[in-house]
């Protein structure tokens, strides 16, 4: 140990002589796991020192391993600008690795990396016969050709995104929160206290088993679902796997042994429970489900197609249903008894109670026409996500 610690700076030693390590294991949108290893470095308290995205970490990392590999935040810098998606077929969501693109691995200039997915990266190996196989000039020119399109990308998206917020109208569709950066957040937290970063995950993975439930209708109009009802409600209906069913678990039972506070829990075990808790909420986001978002809210409606005879207390509200993937966004019209939909707002799939009351048919002038439309439809009764956790 001693001729490793030699060549490990001093300021990082440390975690070398005291550090826990785990790992995380992570599943992606296609249901492939991701493993990565966490240095952990605990004091006597309880506190947790060294943290998931800490630079000591890859030091210590690069002080082993053979290869030289980049800082994180290069890393992540030449990975942000791929959209994290391979350079050379560009097919998004495949599982994607940083590629030395001269061979050299101890050459760890950022310009030496390509994102590239593993069924490409394979066609570096590749080299003579036919033309076949990536050789580095091809992976260069495949690399700046993407990155250069990811950047024009993000560029249209901004002016679009400023263009909708400078006429005043919401974003439709803004994609939630990355779970990365929930996950991050409450990793931070453990830095102060696993305690209390393990009521944090705990709220976090409620929110998103019940929106889960209602996002799509699963949960039966119902938003009164303990996260454990919640959670078998969605393993009948075959949404949840069995085994992420039982990490589910496996966690609410960390978490209600570390709240009873009989017996002192070890640092390891809340760690543990942490890590339980992270796997399952990222899996848990990883679900596809379709979102619904209000377009056109609170539009009169009239029993005739001339706008002459209004219908009291009945509403067109207009949604975008989008997802799962890859089917692509689509505009509908119901009929609510609700006035208060907020545009922009994304919303659970939920109408009035049993037996339904079909409110049409009725016509509202559809704004993007300005045309006449018809819908029949039940009571539309669908409630902001934001509202149910
Ligand atoms: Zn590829």
């Amino acid at each position: 140990m001693s001729g490793v610690l030699d060549d490990v700076p001093e300021s990082h030693r440390d975690l070398l002589r005291s550090a826990l390590t785990a790992t995380l294991t992570t599943i992606d949108g296609r249901g492939r796991p991701h493993s990565t290893a966490v240095w952990y470095l605990v004091d006597e308290d309880g506190q947790l020192k060294g943290s998931i995205t800490s630079d000591a970490g890859a030091t210590v990392s690069d002080a082993y391993g053979p290869r030289r590999s980049l800082a994180q935040d290069e890393a992540a810098a030449v990975m942000v600008a791929s959209d994290r998606t391979c350079c050379v077929c560009r097919i998004p969501g495949r599982p994607v690795q940083l590629h030395h693109i001269d061979g050299d691995r101890t050459n760890a200039d950022p310009a030496n990396f390509a994102v590239l997915c593993l069924d490409c990266h394979n066609e570096t190996q590749v080299s003579g016969g036919f033309g076949r196989g990536l050789n580095a000039a091809q992976v260069r020119l495949y690399r700046d050709a993407w990155v250069a399109a990811v950047a024009e990308r993000l560029r249209g998206q901004v002016r679009d995104i400023g263009r909708r917020a400078a006429a005043g109208e919401p974003v439709i569709g803004a994609p939630p929160e990355r779970p990365d950066d929930v996950i991050d957040r409450v990793l931070e937290e453990a830095e102060q206290s696993a305690r209390l970063a393990l009521r944090h995950m705990e709220a976090v993975l409620e929110r998103e088993v019940r929106g889960l439930l209602a996002s799509s209708g699963w949960g039966q109009g119902r938003y009164d679902w303990t996260p454990a009802d919640a959670i078998e409600r969605l393993h009948e209906l075959g949404v949840v796997s069995q085994s992420l069913h039982r990490s589910f678990k496996v966690f609410e039972t960390g978490v209600q042994t570390v709240v009873a506070g009989n017996a002192p829990i070890s640092t390891e075990d809340l760690l543990r429970a942490l890590d339980v808790g992270a796997f399952t909420y990222r899996a848990l986001t990883a679900i596809p489900r379709e979102r619904h978002y209000v377009v056109h809210a609170n539009l009169a409606v009239y029993r005739d197609d001339g706008g002459r005879d209004l219908v009291p207390g009945v509403f067109a509200v207009v949604l975008r249903t989008i997802g799962p993937r890859p089917r692509s966004p689509r505009d509908q019209a119901f009929l609510s008894t609700k006035s208060d939909y907020a545009v922009g707002a994304e919303v659970s799939w939920r109408w009035a109670d049993q037996p339904p009351r079909v409110l049409g048919p009725a016509w509202y002038l559809d704004p993007p026409t300005d045309q006449y439309a018809e819908v029949a439809s039940v009571d539309f009764q669908g409630i902001p996500l934001t509202e149910i956790a």
